[in-house]
């Protein structure tokens, strides 16, 4: 009856979905499980954008807004991208978004025809592979290395370029490796941009998380590249607000032009009073953002430093968002079976490198986005764990 059309082989289950199930149903039945797989921060949103949306539903603010958002948040949002990133968009140049997941939609939807190849990251957020391929693109994976701190090669990339090659997708600071690219990294990238003709998908979504002063540098702000570049970001991660769905993707009115086509026919637009909450976020929400950040640098530093401590587990420390890859090689056992043997042995929730492209085995993920407390927990049940299976070969 419901036999799914061709084009759904291209959309599996999340790998980080089913780790999460197993590790829920773990919890039902008693176990005291800690959770390091998920990608979300643990805080409540800010108090004072929650009040902005309380506000704007008490005035009624109910209804549609045009499909690009509302003229008020799309003039926050280009002050925003001037203020802290350095360009000089129009709000005209902007669309709301529900959250970065429907951005990556639009720009892919819009831009890539079957058999046009784009260049996405390994080891990537899995949207940037799933997402061409269910419109016939192909992603064609270039490598983050844990040996390069996991920067972009600029040759590696040229390299991999054909006449079919139409985008390049960014993503930094990067999920999942915590990696953040270089301003020298990104102005070679900016030259093979240039040099190959290239639309640029430059997912900024964690930019605020940064540590030890390592400063997040936008595509689109380096000479030339605002032309050919998409900047897709979004309030879950930064502002903590994930089950809002309040993104934007910032681009030449063209572009805009073609992406709410894509989005007027999903979406319509994002929640009126949701986007009334984004302006008190952009405007008002700083120093709650620094105040995570600040939590987030404590939680990284403690983790890396118990991680490293462990023989047999080894991290380069992230510069950004909140992951860090651990490398699990000299366990003898692949991704999977690591976080396997994490999840049984000692009740710790983690995902497989694998899961986000073939340049992730022999890593896990872990999320330091829960409570001190418990990374502290985790790190001693991880040694633990570690030490019974070096003992045991
Ligand atoms: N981009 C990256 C790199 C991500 O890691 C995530 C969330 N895991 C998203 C986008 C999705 O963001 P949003 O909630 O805005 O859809």
């Amino acid at each position: 009856m419901f036999e799914t059309a061709g084009r759904m082989e291209s959309l599996p289950f999340s790998e980080i979905r089913v780790m999460m199930e197993r590790a829920t149903q773990m919890q039902k039945q008693g176990v005291d499980v800690i959770h390091m797989e998920i990608g979300r921060p643990d805080f409540d949103t800010p108090a004072i954008i929650k009040e902005a949306a309380y506000e704007s539903l008490k005035k009624g603010n109910v209804f549609y807004t045009s499909n690009y958002g509302t003229p008020e948040l799309r003039r926050a949002i280009a002050e925003k991208l001037r203020r802290d990133n350095g360009i000089d968009y129009s709000p005209e140049e902007i669309l709301v978004t529900i959250g970065v997941g429907e951005g990556t939609y639009a720009a892919v939807a819009a831009f890539l025809s079957a058999g046009d190849e784009v260049l996405v990251p390994d080891p990537v957020w899995l949207n940037y592979i799933h997402v061409p391929e269910f419109f016939g693109a192909v992603p064609v994976s270039y490598s983050l290395k844990e040996e390069n701190n996991y920067q972009m090669d600029a040759d590696e990339i040229e390299s991999l370029i054909t006449d079919k090659t139409k985008m390049l997708v960014i993503n930094t600071p990067s999920n999942p490796t915590g990696g953040v690219q270089s301003r020298e990294t990104l102005e070679k990238i900016a030259r093979l941009v240039e040099k190959h003709n290239l639309i640029v998908v430059s997912d900024e979504i964690y930019e605020k998380l940064t540590y030890g002063g390592v400063k997040h540098v936008s595509f689109a702000s380096l000479p030339g590249m605002k032309e050919r570049t998409i900047t897709l970001n979004g309030f879950s991660k930064c502002y903590s607000m994930t089950g809002w769905r309040l993104g934007y993707a910032a681009a030449p009115v063209a572009c805009i032009k073609a992406m709410v086509r894509v989005h007027q026919y999903i979406n319509t637009c994002a929640s009126s009073f949701v986007q009334e909450a984004g302006i008190t976020a952009l405007e008002k929400g700083e120093s709650a953002v620094q105040e995570m950040v600040a939590e987030y640098e404590r939680r990284r530093d403690y983790a890396v430093d118990a991680i490293n401590a462990i023989d047999g587990l080894s991290c380069k420390k992230p510069d950004g968002a909140f992951y860090i890859f651990v490398n699990v090689r000299s366990l003898g056992m692949t991704s999977a079976e690591a976080a396997n043997y994490f999840l049984e042995e000692a009740h710790i929730a983690t995902v497989p490198g694998s899961a986000f492209g073939p340049q992730g085995e022999g890593f896990i993920r872990i999320s330091y986005a829960c409570s001190y407390e418990r990374i502290v927990e985790g790190m001693e049940r991880l040694k633990k764990a570690v030490e019974k299976r070096q003992a045991s070969r």
